[in-house]
């Protein structure tokens, strides 16, 4: 009998899980996943909890339920992993045994690592929208706030969903013009970044938007800490940004354990080879998701693309075969703008997102860096497929590699490719 162990039982543990059981046999296979509850939460849904248009029943359900029959689950915190002698040490003190591991336990917010930022203002004006809790605790504070500095702030990149403290910034500015509070607020977007997104033709389409909005976006600021008693973000050259509500996307690092288990970069992210998933040093550690250091955008899409290939090139690696798939970073994303209108983008290592038509060249339905209602339907369809097609491990009509396909490369694009 072999042993598979997922440690992560969120995107991209739930798929990997149930896309590998209907291949490999039960006579010759175990499947584990870890994950610590039996709460599997709709990450994006988070997006909208502040604003109300979701709620906990709309976002979270059963992991057990997720996960098809034949998979082990264990309720449990992984503590360590012993890659030289193929053994997971959980919390509990139990260990479980692997020829294979797929570690995919994801980021997480860290509001611990910027000093201030847990401090007495935590959740009185300082909150986060990447956990389910922070975006509850934020709809309350936005119930009550009807004048005074809304800024939005990224504290260090990589974040997963980068896209989404822009979405946060579009929706809030569109909500106070509906009740009539946006001559009350002023609006800034705080960024360690040089522009509004990474990537050239996408900062500039989304730095416009931010200043059609009147939004005053302040760049380059690594933040070096919060003090609450005067409201302020510093920054290490010694810059200054006011707040009465701070919506905030703390650190993001990969899972402590990756550090203790020596698998892992700075941050925690488990260093893998970019197109394998491979681990960079044993050849039966892959990784999968957010918690591997490939230089993609940490996304649900990311998570599910790479899932077709990793699971591919498992099933030739465990037949003893050279793995011959290749992941290249394909991305895409909704970026709600508020107003019932959204964008899209779609992108890979080598391609920046560009405009165009998407996934049927010049017919759509979807626009690329375009604001349109069918965009937005398209992110609010998400959540249905994600619980009923994603999840399940169902084929996806999408495939896994970006195509240039409907794209339109502008002057000003640093992409290699043409269409
Ligand atoms: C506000 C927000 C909006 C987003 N919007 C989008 C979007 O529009 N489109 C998109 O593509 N992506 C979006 N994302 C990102 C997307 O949700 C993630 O990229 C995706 O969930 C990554 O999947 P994953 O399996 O790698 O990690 P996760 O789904 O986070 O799963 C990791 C799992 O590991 C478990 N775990 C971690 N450490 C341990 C441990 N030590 N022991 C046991 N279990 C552990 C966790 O409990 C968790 O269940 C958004 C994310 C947020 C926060």
């Amino acid at each position: 009998m072999q042993n598979l162990v997922i440690l992560g039982g969120g995107t991209a543990g739930t798929m990997i899980a149930n896309k590998l059981r209907r291949r490999l046999s039960d006579d010759d296979w175990t499947i584990t996943v870890v994950d610590r509850d039996d709460e599997h939460r709709y990450q994006p849904g988070f997006l909208f909890v502040p604003f109300e248009v979701y709620s906990h029943d709309k976002i979270v359900r059963s992991r057990q339920r997720s996960i098809t029959e034949g998979v082990a689950l264990v309720y449990d915190e992984v503590d360590r992993v012993s890659p030289d002698d193929d053994v997971v040490h959980l919390r509990s003190g139990r260990t479980l045994s692997y020829d294979y591991l797929v570690i995919a336990t994801g980021t997480t917010p860290r509001p611990d690592q910027t000093p201030g930022m847990l401090g007495p203002e935590w959740r009185h004006s300082i909150f986060d929208f990447y956990t389910l809790d922070g975006a509850e605790a934020l709809a309350t504070a936005l119930d009550s706030f009807d004048h005074g500095r809304l800024v939005v702030h990224i504290a260090e990149m990589p974040i997963k969903c980068p896209v989404a403290p822009l979405e946060f910034t579009f929706l809030a500015e569109a909500w106070l013009r509906a009740r009539g509070l946006r001559d009350r607020v002023e609006l800034a977007y705080v960024t360690p970044l040089d522009g509004a997104f990474t990537q050239p033709v996408a900062s500039a389409r989304l730095g416009h938007m931010l200043e059609e909005r009147k939004v005053d976006v302040v760049t380059d600021f690594m933040v070096e800490s919060i003090d609450p008693d005067r409201k302020v973000l510093v920054s290490y050259d010694e810059r200054e940004v006011p707040f009465d509500l701070l919506v905030t996307v703390p650190v993001n690092m990969g899972a402590d354990f990756v550090g203790r288990s020596g698998l892992g970069d700075e941050l925690q992210y488990v260093t893998v080879d970019k197109h394998t998933l491979q681990h960079t040093t044993y050849d039966n550690v892959f990784a999968v998701g957010d918690a591997s250091n490939i230089p993609a955008s940490k996304a649900g899409s990311v998570a599910h693309f790479s899932v077709e290939i990793l699971v591919r090139n498992f099933l030739e690696h465990v037949a003893g075969r050279p793995m011959t798939e290749s992941f290249d970073g394909h991305a895409n994303c909704f970026v709600e703008s508020g107003d019932d209108k959204a964008l899209l983008i779609d992108f890979n290592y080598d391609t920046e997102p560009l405009p165009g038509k998407y996934p049927i060249p010049l017919v759509g339905p979807l626009s690329l860096l375009e604001e349109t209602r069918a965009n937005h339907l398209g992110k609010l369809a998400f959540r249905h497929i994600y619980w009923n097609v994603l999840l399940p491990g169902f084929p996806v009509p999408l495939p896994a590699h970006m195509s240039m396909a409907g794209k339109r490369v502008p002057h000003t694009s640093t992409t290699s490719k043409e269409t």
